[in-house]
């Protein structure tokens, strides 16, 4: 079975290794020069992989998306992600804060390791390849360099991210070709936490609506 994978990011590399490990042949696409670039950005404040708590109040953490999420960290929960990441060579830690992190807060070595275990397993990677759509006969329709190509696959796999930080790869545009095509889409919405701050003047006419630097500066804290 030869399954395409459309973006290269950290949930498109796992659906990859999830196929090639089912017996599947696998072609990642991805519409950037490399993959992963959101998950290095990631990475620059110190990569949070998973939670050290217990896996009640950790399923709490998920509201109404809890009976979603409960059977799948049933079969890949924390432990095993740690389990995963070391089997790449990278070793974790728990933090103060009881957030588990890469030993040296990087993103870039586990990546590396990753794509490597992943070509050495038979993924084969096309960048610089935008998904467009399909055409009449349903073949994947990808925007490259060298201008359009139409690709075929049993299945495809559609791994595009949400629609933050467009620079590195993910604009949301998928939402548009979904629609197209009637498959309902609930709209993008941010995903992370809210909460409201008492912003100076200064800093709400210079920097309202930039995103923030999430991330940043929290390990003084976690390493103490
Ligand atoms: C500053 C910052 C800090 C973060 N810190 C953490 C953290 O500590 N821990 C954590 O777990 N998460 C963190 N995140 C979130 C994490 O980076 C994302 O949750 C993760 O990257 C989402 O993975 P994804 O594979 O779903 O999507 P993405 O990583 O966005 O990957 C989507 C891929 O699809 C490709 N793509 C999109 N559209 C097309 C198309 N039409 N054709 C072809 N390819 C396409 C993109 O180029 C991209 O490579 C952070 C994010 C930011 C911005």
């Amino acid at each position: 079975m030869n399954i395409v994978v459309i973006g290269g990011g950290p949930a498109g590399l796992m659906a990859a290794e999830a196929a090639i490990s089912r017996g599947a042949r696998v072609d990642v696409y991805d519409a950037m020069a490399s993959v992963g670039r959101k998950f290095l950005l990631a990475g620059k404040g110190g990569l949070n992989l998973t939670h050290s708590e217990s896996a009640e109040s950790f399923l709490g953490r998920y509201g109404e998306r809890r009976r979603h999420i409960q059977p799948l960290l049933a079969r890949f929960g924390p432990e095993a992600l740690r389990e995963w990441a070391r089997g790449l060579g990278i070793l974790t830690f728990v933090g103060t804060s009881g957030r588990v992190f890469p030993s040296d807060l990087k993103s870039a070595p586990l990546l590396r390791a990753w794509l490597r275990r992943l070509r050495q397993s038979g993924a084969i990677f096309h960048m610089r390849h935008r998904w467009c759509g399909w055409n009449e006969s349903g073949a994947l329709r990808f925007s490259t360099p060298q201008g359009d190509r139409l690709v075929s696959a049993d299945a495809v796999i559609l791994a595009l991210g949400g629609g933050s930080w467009p620079r590195f790869g993910s604009n949301g545009a998928w939402v548009g070709l979904l629609i197209e095509r009637g498959v309902p889409v609930e709209p993008l919405e941010p995903a992370n936490c809210g909460f409201d701050v008492n912003w100076s003047q200064h800093l709400r006419e210079r920097f309202a609506g930039h995103p923030s630097e999430t991330g940043r500066g929290f390990w003084h804290d976690e390493r103490g």
